[in-house]
């Protein structure tokens, strides 16, 4: 049977038959990888804490070529985030990043940004950056990997560059300034594009804090519905936020 390994992060886990587990994970470099953890879930097993979510790990695994699911062997984990991933006030918003992450990535989908995204995510909560404002970084980067992210500074109709609000098109494909707008409800500020914008060349960890010059929930909003949009799903995660309450 071949064998390989790779780095990753466990997305999500759940029962599969009497004592094993059914594992996504987000590999560094190979997007999704859908696993059987053999055993898994019998009190006593070879993979301790390494399966629970978010853990980063380097995972061992074969395959069967008739089979779609990957089974793992073992592995070695280099890093537990569990204990801030599984805090009451992050642990909903670890759940919707993983949701988005499993529904609009294809598997094998050869993209290393998502997984440093994550990545940068979890070490910036470790540091105690506030949640909310992490959660729209994510979603604001994993639109643009995704080359869906409007251009936050350029009317998409008449090309105009000087506004200070901008109304998002009815099928999210970009913005409208004052001029151009017709019956488009969600606005962004200009506090809001400037953000967007800024994102672009900023860590989630850059010391400039964005705390009081706008609260993040409304952008939140906006940026979860346009990946729903565009993916053509919707995200069961998301109703246990504050910002969608
Ligand atoms: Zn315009």
């Amino acid at each position: 049977m071949p064998q390989a390994s790779t780095l990753a992060l466990v997305l999500s886990s759940s029962p599969l038959h009497e004592q094993d587990k059914l594992i996504t994970l987000l590999t560094a470099d190979r997007g999704l990888l859908k696993a059987v953890a053999p055993g898994a879930a019998k009190l006593k097993n070879r993979f301790g804490s390494l399966l629970e979510l978010f853990s980063e790990g380097e995972f061992n695994y074969y395959w069967h070529e008739d089979k779609e699911l990957v089974t793992l062997s073992k592995g070695e984990l280099i890093k537990s985030f569990f204990p801030v991933v599984s805090a009451a006030e992050n642990v909903f918003y670890f759940y919707l990043m993983a949701e988005i992450v499993i529904k609009s990535i294809p598997l094998n989908h050869q993209d290393t940004r998502i997984y440093k995204l994550l990545s940068a995510i979890l070490r910036s909560r470790e540091k105690k950056l506030a949640m909310d404002w992490l959660l729209l970084y994510f979603l604001v980067w994993l639109l643009r990997g995704e080359g869906l992210l409007f251009n936050p500074q350029r009317c998409s109709n008449c090309a105009n560059r000087d506004f200070v609000r901008a109304w998002l098109r009815n099928d999210y494909r970009g913005l409208l300034c004052p001029a151009c707008k017709t019956n488009e409800r969600q606005s962004l500020s200009q506090e809001e594009l400037t953000y967007i914008h800024w994102t672009a060349t900023h860590a989630p960890d850059d010391p400039r804090t964005w705390d009081g010059n706008f609260a993040p929930a409304a952008l939140i909003r906006i940026m979860v519905s346009k990946i729903e949009y565009h993916g053509e799903f919707s995200l069961q995660s998301r109703r246990y936020l504050p910002e969608f309450r």
